[in-house]
């Protein structure tokens, strides 16, 4: 039998090395992930998890988790983390178009997820413990999935799956219109995880310092995948606090963050060069790092953070190179196995080097397609192959790869195109600028306008005039910003992405 994601994982695998700590500092070697992942599979199995059913889990992140999602590969079944933030409406809608046979939710939200699941014959169970009522000083008490699991074999005949056999399901973050699932396989999760491996030179005496959420594809795939297909180990934190973080950049080799956890470690100021001497990697990615921040970084701790660049349907495209100049700014070249080429906008036409366009990907990366959503794969998945990303970019001279900016955040003014980052990029560079966001709002004469958000870095911020004023010697005069407001902070979500609709929605 072949179960091509877990076997492909575990070729190399020695039960007998370290998987990951926990903060509470509880280890698990890779011994207790195959048993663990093996007993999740069983109780999945039991409570009626067949082949290619869905898996819903909205679950605080943990080890357990992380054994669900294994569980689930084993089982053959389709995993499904949605984001531990989302309401009960949120959730609903995620239940109704993934049609899932089983939903895993935390034990204090059981009762108010109830009503939703039993009219759709959904099953819903839980991940967690509960203290005991009858003595306070007892061990918690395993509920629902944990208490199944700890009941069950460590034996478990892995379910069939080959590469096209979708492994998860995640839906886009659906800053416009409604979230969409993507499906992503077998094939697209291992053949990521080996390129990355290879990439950043993943081995088996790494540790990797792990705080990022795993409902998303940068902290489940990239980040844990690439672990196990290395036999490296992780220090798992539960989430990004700052002072657990700095406790473990001594014990850890690499770490993967979001541009936000870059800057908040630049704040404090433990963070110094002999803090980080055991490290060999800073990885970045999920949202544009500051090219300010990089260089920061860099006089700081005397390491080049190393940017890369993906997204949910197509898992990791793009990388800074491991060996080799990693340019801040720039996402850096394709990865090995995948084709990046920009179009003219709309069209099928690529553009000349230099030139902005739509940036395309192709390669065993690329997902399957949008579930249950036929016509929308056809619009962005070429029968050639190649997915339109709907990020727009550039590729230098060099052959390094430029983000611009998402393709639905691009402005017209008066008949001309904006590329907001463009803007952003000199109003950053502004005295009394910490960053800033530009966005298009209606406006009756040119159709859009241009308005720049502000965040100020200290007294001397500037006006609209004195925006006005510096920016009008550095750019057209139709991408000035006709607006200029200044916020304490830019609304941000969890992976650390400047939520422009929220601006939009507020501004216009
Ligand atoms: P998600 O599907 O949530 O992972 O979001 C994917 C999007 O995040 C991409 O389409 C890009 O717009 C953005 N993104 C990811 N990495 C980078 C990066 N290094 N620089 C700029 N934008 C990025």
């Amino acid at each position: 039998m072949t179960n091509h994601l877990f076997d492909q994982l575990f070729k190399q695998v020695n039960p007998d090395q370290r998987f990951a700590e926990t903060e509470t500092g509880t280890v698990y070697q890779y011994q207790d992930v195959l048993d663990e992942s093996a007993r999740m599979a069983n109780a999945l199995v039991d409570f009626g998890v067949a082949p290619g059913d869905r898996v819903v889990a909205q679950v605080q992140k943990s080890i357990d988790a992380v054994m669900l999602y294994l569980g689930c590969v084993r089982a053959g079944a389709i995993y499904m983390p949605l984001n531990t933030g989302y309401t009960l409406g949120e959730v609903e809608y995620f239940l109704d178009d993934a049609t899932p046979v089983l939903f895993i939710c935390e034990p204090e939200k059981q009762a108010s997820y109830l009503p939703l699941t039993q009219h759709r014959n959904i099953k819903l169970e839980t991940l967690g413990t509960h203290q005991s009522s009858t003595n306070s000083d007892d061990n918690p008490i395993a509920t629902g999935l944990l208490q199944a699991r700890d009941q069950a074999s460590t034996n478990f005949s892995n379910v069939e799956r080959h590469e096209n056999d979708l492994a998860a399901m995640l839906y886009t973050s659906g800053t416009t219109g409604k979230p969409k699932g993507a499906m992503l396989t077998h094939g697209n999760l291992y053949s990521n995880a080996q390129i990355l491996k290879q990439h950043w030179q993943f081995d088996k005496n790494d540790v990797l310092l792990h705080a990022l959420p795993i409902f998303h594809t940068h902290g489940l795939f990239v980040a844990i995948n690439t672990t196990i297909v290395a036999s490296s180990s992780m220090l798992f934190l539960s989430s990004f606090q700052i002072d657990k973080v700095i406790d473990s950049l001594p014990r850890s080799t690499v770490m993967m963050g979001v541009p936000t956890f870059y800057t908040r470690m630049l704040q404090d100021n433990r963070l110094t060069q002999s803090l980080v001497s055991h490290m060999r990697l800073f990885v970045s990615g999920s949202a544009p790092l500051l090219a300010e921040t990089h260089v920061e970084f860099n006089q700081r701790t005397g390491h080049t953070i190393l940017e890369r660049y993906g997204m949910t349907e197509t898992n990791m495209n793009t990388s800074n190179p491991y060996d080799g100049e990693r340019r801040p700014g720039t996402v850096g070249f394709a990865l090995p196995g995948v084709d990046l080429k920009v179009n003219k906008p709309e069209t099928d036409e690529e553009l000349p080097q230099g030139e902005t366009g739509m940036i395309e990907v192709r390669g065993p990366n690329v997902f399957k397609g949008y579930w249950n959503l036929p016509e929308k794969t056809k619009e962005e998945l070429r029968p050639n192959g190649f997915f339109i990303t709907g990020d727009l970019g550039k590729i230098d001279e060099d052959g390094y790869v430029h983000i611009i900016g998402r393709g639905k955040d691009l402005i017209i003014s008066g008949g001309f195109n904006v590329y907001p980052k463009e803007v952003e990029l000199v109003l950053d560079d502004m005295d009394g600028v910490l960053e800033s966001a530009v966005i298009g709002i209606p406006h009756d004469d040119f159709g859009e306008a241009v308005v720049a958000i502000l965040v100020a870095s200290n007294d001397n911020a500037p006006d609209a005039e004195q925006v006005k004023q510096v920016a009008e010697h550095k750019l057209a005069k139709f991408k000035l910003p006709k607006q200029v407001h200044y916020v304490d902070a830019l609304p941000r979500n969890t992976m650390g992405k400047v939520q422009k609709n929220i601006l939009r929605d507020q501004f216009s």
